[in-house]
């Protein structure tokens, strides 16, 4: 006996196996699916490589997948003349490593997922555990002796070099059913199941089938059989009444029954590509979706193409109805297209098939003009390929324009995959404006629906000459934003950017029709004035000119321009950025990549220029304390407030919160009319750190006692006033410690 070795499942595989064995569930037929799956990648595996080393196929040459049931041992076998396993292999693949599947799988199951979605995790062998109580999986690659898998569950495996019967290449599942599954030993359920999720498997598959045939025998073979006695192992034997007469006339034969084993093939259908799309019915084309991508769900459109030409090529091509779990995970299979020449299966992974950016698409594509043994290599530099490519993404935004048509269809597609839309915005010179066509956003206008930007051109009242957007961290954090107050009063709409990729899709799309996409939150904000209103403002900037050189003396490079602005009306300030360089947003997504390179960071980061509002009353009272006194040392107080309050009203992070807080507690007991000389005992432990940074020597004391000097300055609505905007600001601040 060879020795059999002892390993432990994986602690999360081992507990997905528990979980499959003990949750109730009814629809168990979709292991067959799976394992006849695996059958077909094995399968797909060895050819592949006999395609530039045919000797590989001599150790099994014909290319099967065979399902055997046994009753009377009550097991299943599903055998595959695939490329087997190695015994590495065994342990790697069937049990002690785990993949990115197994947890999202059992979290999806808790989360009311169904376990026949177990193929889209990479798990789908464990299946077999729905059915049996025990697995055996006898598998022979070409390189490695013949060795067998076993296990009952209960966190181990054994594997040990196999005995039985040599297979030549390739693998067996051996199923030991559970007494109450023995329903998938019957022929009839098995081919129902076959018929339903593996019509399109590429290889045939067999059933082992016993069936009766009819044989003539001689009358007097009939005697010495009868003569032997009730032996039940021997076939049995009947006379056939009808045809007795005539078996009597012909004398001395008799037809008999007897029972012998044949394979039956299964699935017999055309590769469904190769057929004309008018003669296809929408199941096939379900049906197809299903057995190629292993989803529960049909799918959400397809594209069904051929070109004729120089070039020859066929494609299907499937929009799912929802993301996969991982789509957008760095190590996965970068694309789901199966790439064939003239029928034959070549590769599931070919980088150059398909843009990364639709890697959520998945279908075929069958090329006549490839040669049949290509290499990874050669299909890099490969001009065929490049056509191919190049239509196939034509054909993606065909269907997804098609989608567009169906407002249902279009949300579902758009929620599930707008990130790659936007991807493809991003990386796709050549389609760019057709992909932003596709786009959908909520704008200050758009209520609960969304818009395209087609739509939002017709709205534009005739001054407007730009398309306004302005990117944040969420809706609710960008619809009240002080940038957008000038626009509304004008009657213009501004879109909401709020996914992270909006920021780098909004980079490369610039334009659309002819107009300019621009940034709310950056600087460059040209808004047509009346004359009046010119005049005026012109006015405002010599008056507030020594105002702002004072600000920008006390916040230092803290900001790169403080300016006078239009494009407040109800807020004293905010703070914009370069037009090149990152948003807010953009720099509160680039602090969120942990591993980025910070190289980029010196110079992207946001170059902020502090704009003032000369009509807000805090503006102008600052305004008249640094004419009363250019040095007096409260402006340099309330400018930093002012400045932080801006910081988080227009989406960026405070650099020193505990400061702000600091600053805010104290204009809060002033509000409450407390004693701001007296420090109460948590004032003391919690440190607060004094009210002006910069001049460290600053005493505390000192600026506590000057504090309400400037409240007399602003007067008790300015002070009333300047209250109400630090506690507006209390929603943003909080978000911010969360
Ligand atoms: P997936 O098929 O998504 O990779 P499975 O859990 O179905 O996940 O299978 C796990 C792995 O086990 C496969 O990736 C393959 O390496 C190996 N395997 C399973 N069945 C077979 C088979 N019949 N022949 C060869 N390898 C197999
Ligand atoms: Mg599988």
């Amino acid at each position: 006996m060879a020795e059999k070795e002892e390993f432990a499942f994986q602690a999360e595989i081992s507990q997905l196996m528990s979980l499959i064995i003990n949750t109730f569930y009814s629809n168990k037929e979709i292991f067959l699916r799976e394992l006849i799956s695996n059958a077909s990648d094995a399968l797909d595996k060895i050819r592949y490589e006999s395609l530039t080393d045919s000797s590989k196929l001599e150790s099994q040459p014909e290319l099967f997948i065979r399902i055997t049931p046994d009753k009377e041992n009550k097991t299943l076998e599903i055998r595959d003349a695939g490329i087997g396993m190695t015994k590495a292999d065994l342990v790697n693949n069937l049990g002690t490593i785990a993949k990115s599947g197994t947890k999202a799988f059992m979290e999806a199951l808790s989360a009311g997922a169904d376990i026949s979605m177990i193929g889209q995790f990479g798990v789908g062998f464990y299946s077999a555990y729905l059915v049996a109580d025990k697995v055996s999986v006898i598998t022979k690659h070409n390189d490695d002796e013949q060795y067998i898998w076993e296990s009952a569950a209960g966190g181990s495996f054994t594997i040990a070099l196999d005995q039985g019967e040599s297979i030549g290449r390739g693998t067996v599942i051996r199923l030991q059913m559970k007494e109450d599954q023995l329903e998938y030993l019957e022929e009839k359920k098995i081919k129902e199941i076959v018929k339903r999720h593996s019509e399109f498997i590429g290889y045939p598959i067999q059933l082992v089938v016993e069936k009766e045939v009819e044989t003539e025998v001689e009358a007097e073979a009939e005697e010495t059989e009868k003569a032997e006695g009730e032996d039940e192992d021997k076939p049995k034997i009947e006379e056939v009444d009808e045809e007795k007469e005539e078996a009597d006339k012909e004398k001395k034969t008799k037809k008999v029954k007897e029972l012998v084993k044949e394979t039956e093939e299964l699935n017999k259908t055309k590769p469904l590509w190769t057929r004309n799309p008018n003669d296809i019915t929408a199941e096939e084309y379900g049906a197809f979706y299903k057995a190629l991508t292993n989803d529960w769900e049909e799918h959400l459109a397809y594209k069904h193409s051929s070109v004729d030409g120089q070039l020859e090529f066929r494609s299907i091509l499937y929009v799912p109805k929802r993301a996969p779990f991982d789509l957008f995970e760095q190590k996965k299979k970068r694309n789901n297209i199966k790439l064939y020449v003239r029928r034959v299966f070549i590769m599931d992974d070919c980088d150059e098939l398909i843009p990364e950016w639709l890697n959520f698409v998945k279908g075929i594509v069958d090329s006549e003009d490839l040669p049949l043994n290509i290499s990874r290599e050669m299909l890099q530099q490969n001009k065929i390929l490049k056509v191919i490519r190049k239509n196939l993404v034509k054909k993606c935004i065909e269907m997804f324009q098609d989608i567009a048509q169906d407002k249902e269809a279009f949300a579902k597609f758009y929620e599930a995959f707008s990130k790659n839309i936007k991807l493809g915005i991003h990386e796709d010179s050549q389609n760019r404006t057709k992909l932003a066509e596709l786009l959908r956003y909520h704008s200050t206008k758009s209520g609960e629906e969304t818009t395209s930007l087609k739509d939002y051109i017709t709205r534009m009242p005739e001054k407007q000459k730009d398309i306004y957007y302005i990117t944040g961290e969420s809706r609710a954090a960008v619809e009240n934003a002080p940038f957008l107050e000038v626009l509304k009063k004008k009657g213009f709409e501004v879109l909401y950017m709020v996914d992270p990729i909006d920021e780098y899709a909004i980079q490369q799309l610039k334009e659309f029709e002819g107009k300019k996409l621009v940034s709310a939150t950056k600087e460059g904000l040209e808004l047509e004035e009346d004359e009046e209103d010119k005049k005026k403002f012109e006015e405002q900037k010599a008056a507030f000119e020594g105002l702002i050189a004072q600000i920008k003396e006390i916040l230092g490079d803290k900001v790169e321009k403080v300016l006078l602005s239009n494009r407040i009306v109800s807020s004293p300030c905010v703070l914009v950025t370069g037009q090149y360089g990152w948003s807010a947003n953009m720099e509160r997504i680039m602090k969120a990549q942990a591993l980025r390179d910070s190289s980029m960071s010196s110079y992207m980061a946001s170059k902020k220029t502090l704009e003032l509002n000369p009509d807000h009353p805090i503006v102008q009272a600052l305004k008249t304390k640094v004419e009363a006194d250019k040095s007096d040392k409260t402006v340099k107080d309330l400018t930093f407030l002012l400045y932080e309050t801006s910081l988080l009203s227009s989406g960026f992070s405070l650099e020193d919160p505990s400061g702000f807080a600091g600053r805010i507690h104290r204009m809060i007991k002033l509000g409450l009319s407390l004693d701001v000389d007296e420090s109460t005992e948590a004032d003391v432990a919690s440190d607060l750190p004094p009210l002006e940074e910069v001049q460290a020597e600053s005493k505390m004391e000192e600026d506590l006692l000057e504090l309400p000097d400037v409240f007399e300055l602003l007067g008790c609505s300015g002070f009333a006033l300047l209250l109400s905007f630090l506690s507006s600001l209390t929603a943003a601040s909080l978000e911010f410690y969360n």
